[in-house]
């Protein structure tokens, strides 16, 4: 996951969501949405968001954000701007696992389910945590 750079290309806009979503909750950061039109998905650190809570920060200022845009000539999603880090890690951990939805969880624990169907919530909660240093609610395991 600390492959995505600038340049690095996804078939599809999914696929760009999710690798950032993951990539985010392993860095305990949260993101909002600047942008999502059918050729440019953009993101920023949600500490950039104007109602987030400054005290919470502590003087950090964090100007991390993102930028896929779909290839005209290739049809591939390509990350065309990148900030590598989040300065305000550890500002909002506790917020961490609000990007981390259903979705992202159902594809990373599918195949364990499938293979033992006993494979329960409190499991996928250890497994999510120990990957990606998140934790998540129990209705949503
Ligand atoms: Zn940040």
């Amino acid at each position: 996951m600390d492959s995505i750079r600038e340049g690095t290309c996804f078939k599809k806009n999914e696929e760009v969501q999710q690798a950032i979503t993951l990539w985010s909750a392993s860095k305990a950061a949260t993101f909002r949405l600047i942008e999502s039109r059918p050729m440019t998905w953009a993101i920023e650190c949600s500490t950039k968001d104007p109602s987030y809570p400054q005290e919470r920060l502590h003087g950090v200022y964090c100007n991390w954000s993102m930028r896929a845009s779909k290839q005209a000539i290739f049809g591939k999603w390509k990350i065309v701007k990148w900030v590598p880090e989040h300065r305000c890690t550890g500002a909002n951990v506790s917020r961490a696992d609000r990007n981390v939805t259903s979705t992202v969880i159902v594809a990373l624990i599918f195949p364990k389910v499938r293979e033992d169907p006993a494979y329960a919530s409190k499991f996928i909660q250890a497994d999510v945590h120990r990957e990606y240093r998140v934790r998540v609610g129990y209705k949503k395991a």
